[in-house]
């Protein structure tokens, strides 16, 4: 008799998407001829690049010859990927990064999702309340989680992420944990962390030998000069934090899939007799055991995104977004609503002064608008909404029209 793994059964995630599909499925039913605009999905609408395009296709043609085609490549990634990723992501930003504490991955939410095989099976973890449901899930999967019967799983440190702290939580609140998870600019709540509030996370995570896993997915939104790109730009982060980082948002990568995990030399936990382990080793185990590698053409498609075109198209896409992000923002503003996000980040976090579902319900029953209700992402969600500038700019404006008529 084959028994199944327990923790699975204490996951309550999937009623989020499941029901938001189940309620549009029944308005669609209800009014058939209702052109529904989706600003729920954390998922891109741009095509990728040209400087992307042409890469990849290149690479599809060197697979075509014995001379250069490409089998296997190896686990931690190309070279080429991983010295373009170090120069341009970290060196030409003056943060110290290198090609080898890279490792090219198939996206982030898988490394976001196993970098916590690498923990014992007792460290304490915090999380933002509301909060990207993966780094819970995968934590509750493994174990380190009691039941959730109240909304919140026992044995999990959450950080609330609430007006009053501007939806960014200091490490005051994170008592007792081994390991935090920070993500900025933050899904969902669109918040951006600064300089200062970020290095008291490091200052605390080296003081309480903890660790910071920091969730970049986002960075390529920030534009506001003096907001960390990198947990690296704080000084000591290269000795508590392991950073994520997507082509996914950064380039439409997301049905493509490349992401990348920073590692630092000499990041260190602890064995249970106290001696420090380095991490960078435990992790080239684990991938190269797991994993055998994201794909070539994905490779050459990513490394097309650090070249002079591909850098420029990117950013013009990027821009295209925030443009959707900010014509949202100053619609729902301007009808009395507190917007968070929406600058550097392509997700708005409204305030909508009641429960977050019958809010959705609202925009969904009289504008025909999806939405995504922060209830979902956690109890501090409850009162919010979530809005994604990921649309077609013809979209956006018929929704913004459609808000101004009913709020
Ligand atoms: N991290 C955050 C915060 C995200 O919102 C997402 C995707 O929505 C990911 C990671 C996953 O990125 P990827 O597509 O690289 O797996």
């Amino acid at each position: 008799m084959v028994r199944i793994n327990e923790n699975y059964s204490k996951i309550r995630s999937s009623y989020l998407f499941t029901e938001i599909a189940h309620r549009v499925a029944a308005r669609q039913a209800a009014a058939p001829d209702a052109k529904i605009i989706r600003l729920g999905i954390g998922d891109v609408t741009e095509p990728l690049a040209p400087a992307v395009i042409k890469a990849m296709h290149r690479a599809v043609d060197d697979l075509s010859s014995r001379e250069t085609f490409h089998g296997y490549g190896p686990e931690q990634g190309y070279a080429f990927l991983r010295e373009a990723a170090a120069k341009a992501d970290f060196a030409d930003r003056g943060v110290d990064v290198s090609a080898d504490e890279i490792f090219i991955s198939d996206g982030a939410k898988c490394d976001c999702g196993n970098i916590q095989e690498l923990f014992s099976s007792d460290v304490k973890i915090a999380v933002g309340d509301p909060v990207y449901p993966v780094y819970v899930d995968t934590n509750v999967m493994a174990g380190r989680t009691g039941k959730n019967d109240s909304g919140r799983y026992e044995g999990l440190v959450y950080l609330e992420c609430t007006a009053a702290n501007s939806f960014v939580p200091g490490p005051e609140a994170a008592e007792g944990a081994d390991v935090v998870y920070l993500c900025y600019p933050n899904n969902p709540t669109g918040a951006v962390a600064t300089k200062e509030q970020l290095q008291k996370w490091v200052d605390w995570a080296r003081e309480e030998k903890s660790l910071i896993l920091f969730d970049a997915a986002y960075e390529a939104f920030i534009r506001t000069p003096g907001i960390p790109h990198s947990i690296y730009e704080c000084d000591g982060a290269r000795e508590c934090a392991i950073e994520f980082r997507s082509f996914s948002k950064t380039a439409g990568f997301t049905g493509v899939r490349c992401g990348y995990t920073v590692v630092p030399k000499g990041l260190c936990a602890y064995a249970a007799d106290g001696t420090r382990v380095e991490m960078r080793p435990l992790w080239t185990r684990r991938q190269t055991t797991k994993f055998n590698g994201a794909s070539y053409i994905t490779q050459r498609g990513a490394e097309a995104v650090y070249g002079e075109e591909g850098r420029a198209e990117t950013r013009k896409t990027i821009d295209f977004y925030l443009e959707n992000a900010s014509i949202i923002k100053k619609a729902v503003s301007s009808c009395g609503y507190n917007v968070t996000g929406g600058v550097d980040s392509p997700y708005l976090w409204v305030d909508v002064k009641g429960p977050s579902w019958d809010f959705f319900d609202r925009l969904l029953d009289e504008a025909n608008i999806v939405t995504t209700p922060g209830a979902g992402f956690g109890r501090s969600g409850e009162g919010y909404i979530r809005i994604s500038a990921f649309n077609s700019r013809e979209n956006v404006l018929e929704a913004v029209d459609r808000l101004g008529k009913i709020l």
